[in-house]
């Protein structure tokens, strides 16, 4: 089993190969093909099994190839601040760099941005980047409010939305900032939830989130 025999671009293949893999990890063999077909995921995985790779991978596919289950919708947005098309939600500032850097090496090859939000820093600096084009938004959940009560930031044409460590994020009481984001988004897109663990709380939330996802289980 290879990058390119699940279903990946030459580009995407390309960098995986450069970052020194050579095989996909069994998360990676299962999370992929099921992303790339466009379902909705819940994943159950704990840090160290290559879960980041098993979702920025294909979802830089999808969006390069302009593929994702929701691109085309809302096409007559107004045109203005750059719309997010996949947002990636995770519980703190270290996992979103971690993620961001997962993402700008495994799209090297590819036009896509990304960016990170998180708090502890300046909005001044955020604010600016996010004029320019982001199609790939990395998040922990209260900074990313700011920014919408700011109106600096347009989650109104998000395909992809992916909730890393939900459980993580829900025991940091991120609940009601995740709900007000969810809020914020289209109703046709493909939602993506990992977590380490399964307590009724997070099973009563993915299941008000997720519409018949593939489940993994590692
Ligand atoms: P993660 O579970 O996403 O935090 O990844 C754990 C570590 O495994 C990271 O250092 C990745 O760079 C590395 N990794 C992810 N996928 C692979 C792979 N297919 N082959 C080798 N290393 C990998």
């Amino acid at each position: 089993m290879s990058f390119s025999t699940l279903g990946l671009s030459d580009e995407i293949v390309r960098a995986t190969t450069e970052r020194g893999y050579t095989t996909p990890t069994p998360i990676q063999m299962q999370a992929i093909p099921a992303v790339l077909a466009g379902g909705d995921l819940l994943a159950g995985a704990q840090t160290g099994t290559g879960k980041t790779a098993g979702f920025t991978l294909p979802i830089l596919h999808l969006l390069s190839a302009n593929k994702s289950a929701a691109s085309g919708i809302n096409k007559n947005a107004p045109i203005g601040r750059s719309p997010i098309r996949s947002l990636i939600l995770t519980p703190t500032r270290e996992l979103a760099a971690q993620v961001e850097e997962s993402v700008q090496a495994y799209g090297k090859y590819l036009k896509l941005n990304s960016m990170t939000i998180f708090g502890g820093v300046g909005m001044t600096p955020q604010v600016r980047q996010l004029r320019s084009r982001v199609d790939i938004l990395v998040a922990t959940p209260g900074r990313l409010l700011d920014h919408v009560q700011q109106g600096t930031v347009d989650l109104s044409r998000v395909e992809i939305l992916v909730l890393d460590e939900a459980d993580r994020m829900l025991d940091m009481g991120f609940i009601r900032d995740i709900r007000r984001i969810l809020a914020l988004l289209p109703k046709q897109r493909q939602n993506l939830l990992f977590s380490a663990t399964f307590s009724p709380e997070i099973k009563a939330f993915a299941s008000s989130l997720l519409n018949q996802p593939t489940l993994i289980e590692m």
